[in-house]
């Protein structure tokens, strides 16, 4: 059976890390890195996630501000209330939450946010700064993985890694971080999508395997190599008639199956997720290090 991969703890080390270096930054300057989180609308999944940041905040020593603006707030005003972030010097870090209501351009909001406080890591400067290996504010939940593999003591030098998906928040990001020729990176990435006419050959070939597709338990163990490394970024809800709720959380990976084969597995819930904030505090605690000197 896999090693079971527990972000929920290595999440833990890291946000306890912070708390500490939080801590010894307040008591040698007097610096306290704060994060502004904007959130547009009342979508209750955005909503839990602006919760929890603050909280993360609140528990780490951060100062934090959240500002819930109503989903009529015009993408002016918007970029207004950016502008005044981006010049706010108790502020070292803003997140404006996704997705954003139809009328604004999500692309000329992320612009908008001053690229040393982007600790998204989405603007298109901290995106070039990634790919050509400078260090840089770096996506969370692609930071997040491979912090996982390397608190794992999995290191992706020179093994082959097979990202499936390619989006700008997990897979372009993760395999940009992991093909650099850098420590703890240094792999031969492939990155897998819908143009793919059959996924099998990819997925057998991967000696890491990052899963970002959002299909449910759609990767099985029997399309996987034995000893693969399964990272799965998928969170889907499926009913289930059993669960309280009426539904439970699956991954893009079919966990029974691929628990049989590979080597280690992340759960879902319990793998990746914790992670994104995790690296949300340590992305905040970096951009503030910035801005101090
Ligand atoms: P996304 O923007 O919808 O992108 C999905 C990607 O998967 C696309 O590149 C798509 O290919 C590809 N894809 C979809 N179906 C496929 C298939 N059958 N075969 C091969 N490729 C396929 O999704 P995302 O934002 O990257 O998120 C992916 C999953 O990760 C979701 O379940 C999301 O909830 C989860 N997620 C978790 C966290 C976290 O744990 N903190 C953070 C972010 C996302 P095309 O480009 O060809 O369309």
């Amino acid at each position: 059976m896999a090693m079971i991969i527990d972000g929920k703890r290595i999440a833990d080390e890291i946000r306890e890390e912070v708390r500490v270096e939080v801590a010894a930054l307040k008591a040698s300057k007097g610096i306290v890195p704060g994060l502004a989180v904007v959130l547009v609308g009342d979508d209750p999944a955005s909503d839990v996630y602006v919760r929890m940041k603050g909280k993360a905040c609140e528990e780490l020593g951060l100062h934090s501000v959240t500002d819930r603006l109503p989903a009529s707030t015009t993408e002016a005003a918007l970029l207004k209330r950016v502008a005044e972030l981006n010049a706010d010097p108790a502020i070292h870090g803003i997140l404006v939450q996704m997705p954003l209501p139809k009328h604004i351009n999500e692309a000329r909001v992320i612009e908008a946010i001053d690229p040393v406080k982007d600790v998204d890591g989405f603007h298109p400067v901290n995106v070039g700064k990634l790919i050509i290996g400078e260090d840089t504010l770096r996506p969370c939940t692609p930071a997040g993985v491979q912090e996982l593999l390397l608190r794992s003591n999995i290191d992706p030098a020179g093994m082959h890694v097979v990202v499936v998906g390619r989006s700008n928040i997990v897979g372009k990001p993760v395999a940009s971080i992991l093909m650099q020729k850098q420590k703890g990176a240094n792999a031969i990435v492939t990155i897998a999508h819908t143009g793919a006419k059959d996924l099998r050959p990819y997925l057998v070939s991967a000696d890491i395997l990052i899963a970002a597709i959002g299909r449910p338990e759609s990767i099985r163990g029997e399309d996987l190599k034995t000893g693969v490394v399964v990272i799965d970024v998928g969170i889907s809800r499926v009913d289930d008639a059993t669960a309280k709720k009426g539904y439970r959380l699956v991954g893009d990976v079919h966990f029974a199956s691929a628990s049989t084969v590979a080597s280690a597995i992340t759960p879902v819930p319990g793998g990746v997720g914790p992670m994104t904030i995790a690296m949300l505090m340590k992305n905040t605690l970096k951009a503030c290090r910035w801005k101090s000197g």
